[in-house]
């Protein structure tokens, strides 16, 4: 198996290089072998160097580091010292601005990186006014700092400004988000993201129609993770787009394997994208090559999109996805009925499937405001001319009543849960029916 989880270690042929910037110690990896994830500095030597410019920060999993500044008149002064769980370094990862600071290696030091594309990709994700204020103290700070003429060698208490870091770096679970960004860096890069694909139902035939895309990830150590630990994280680090990217390439292959298997060309695939997806310069461009690479249709691919990201959406996306749909793609609006009251915007945007979410289908046979939620999406996209899919479908009492309701397309555990690629080939397979009656 590719060995993609490593150390760095700033070693050299057993000999420590000391006060040379790391990236000359770092032995160069094979490419495309392995990816970093966390550094080894030993005892005494150099990390960061003031002046310099850097491109990333760390988290000190392990170890101590001696801060030191230097003045004009080129005095060299000690004013901190950080153990475990502090981050260092994050300055020029802020603003971009040259190392503040030089930082060496106390004691050997395991150090976790921060990269600057993934520190700003988070900033750009976040609300601008956190961005803005993250700056603003910074070059406060900076200018602080550049005209201090009080700065006294380190008499050994930071502790207190340093337990305070501690904690609240715990308390943000901040290492564990900085931990998995990294590694889904690797799993993005390294084959360990998998589809599985759930199909839809007809629900008068049985027949399926179609199928979604679902993401998987299977961690090195912690095995499956759920889409739902994992996509919210790489949503807001903005590596969602890289992974939606991934997942499209890899769904349209499969839907055209599926199309050859089941000699059904008529078959979609949905894929599910988040609100960065949008922002991409070169967005339709890049979709619409991978379709064709592909051998499928653009009438072939669903977009699902969920409501809450539509409602929060900004004009660039209603474009977006104009430009899908004027390609020959559908818009499926996903967790349909959870979002809030307004439906104006199913004018405004250029949706042309409802898909309503689970809760509504699971509560409906016992509870008449689900119901009354169930019927009144149907008739409502009766009257637009939009298609519907029921999510979540689980017992026969419940397609009995969409069928009374004349829902007609149905995803959900009584007919099949997400499926590995030759399980889904299989049942679409002339042998298999194309049918889920079996499963
Ligand atoms: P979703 O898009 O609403 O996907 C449907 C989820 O409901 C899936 O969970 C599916 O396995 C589950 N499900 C399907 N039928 C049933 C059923 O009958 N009963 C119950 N209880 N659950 C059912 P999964 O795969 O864990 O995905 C969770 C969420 O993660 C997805 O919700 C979606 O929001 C997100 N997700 C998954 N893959 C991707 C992806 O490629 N991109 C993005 N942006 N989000 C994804
Ligand atoms: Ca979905
Ligand atoms: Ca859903």
């Amino acid at each position: 198996m590719k060995r993609i989880y490593c150390r760095i270690t700033t070693e050299n042929n057993g000999h420590m290089t000391q006060a040379s910037p790391p990236s000359n110690d770092v032995q160069a990896l094979p490419s495309g072998d392995s990816l970093q994830v966390e550094k080894i500095f030993r005892a005494g030597q150099l990390i960061m160097r003031q002046g310099e410019p850097g491109d990333c920060a760390y988290f000190i999993q392990e170890g101590r580091v001696q801060i030191s500044v230097k003045l004009a008149d080129g005095s060299l002064v000690n004013v901190a010292q950080r153990g475990a769980g502090s981050v260092i370094g994050e300055m020029a990862i802020v603003d971009g601005g040259p190392r503040s600071a030089t930082i060496t290696a106390i004691e050997d030091c395991q150090l976790l990186e921060i990269t600057q594309a993934d520190f700003s990709k988070a900033v750009s994700n976040a609300n601008p006014i956190v961005g803005l204020v993250a700056r603003l103290i910074l070059m406060r700070y900076r200018d602080l700092l550049h005209r201090s003429a009080t700065l006294r060698d380190f008499d050994g208490d930071s502790s207190v400004l340093e337990r305070q870091e501690h904690e609240h770096a715990q308390q943000s679970r901040v290492l564990d988000a900085v931990r998995m960004t990294n590694e889904f860096r690797v799993a993005i890069a390294g084959n360990q993201l998998f589809l599985e694909y759930q199909p839809f139902i007809e629900i008068s035939s049985g027949r399926v129609v179609g199928f979604e895309a679902l993401m998987r990830w299977h961690h090195p150590v912690q095995g499956r993770m759920r889409p739902d630990l994992f996509i919210p994280l790489a949503e807001d680090t903005g590596q969602i787009v890289e992974a939606t990217r991934w997942a499209f390439h890899e769904a349209c292959h499969a839907l055209k394997n599926m199309v050859d298997a089941s000699g059904n060309d008529q078959l979609f695939m949905s894929i599910n994208f988040s609100a960065h997806d949008f922002d991409e310069p070169d967005f339709l461009e890049h979709l619409l090559q991978i379709v064709d690479h592909a051998g499928v249709r653009p009438d072939q691919i669903h977009i699902e999109i969920t409501e809450r990201l539509l409602l929060r959406q900004a004009q660039h996306v209603r474009a977006a996805l104009l430009q899908c749909r004027e390609a020959g793609m559908d818009i499926s609006i996903d967790d349909f009925g959870t979002g809030y009251s307004s439906l104006s915007y199913l004018h405004q945007y250029p949706v042309s499937t409802l898909k309503i979410d689970k809760s509504f289908i699971n509560n409906m046979t016992r509870d008449d405001s689900a119901l009354g939620l169930v019927r009144t999406i149907l008739s409502l996209s009766d009257n637009l001319g939009l298609s519907v899919i029921a999510e979540g479908v689980e017992t026969e009492e419940q397609v009995s009543m969409l069928r009374t309701l004349r829902c007609q397309v149905a995803q959900g555990f009584l007919y099949a849960k997400p499926l590995g690629l030759d399980r889904a080939l299989e049942l679409v397979a002339p042998k298999g029916g194309g049918s889920c009656a079996k499963l």
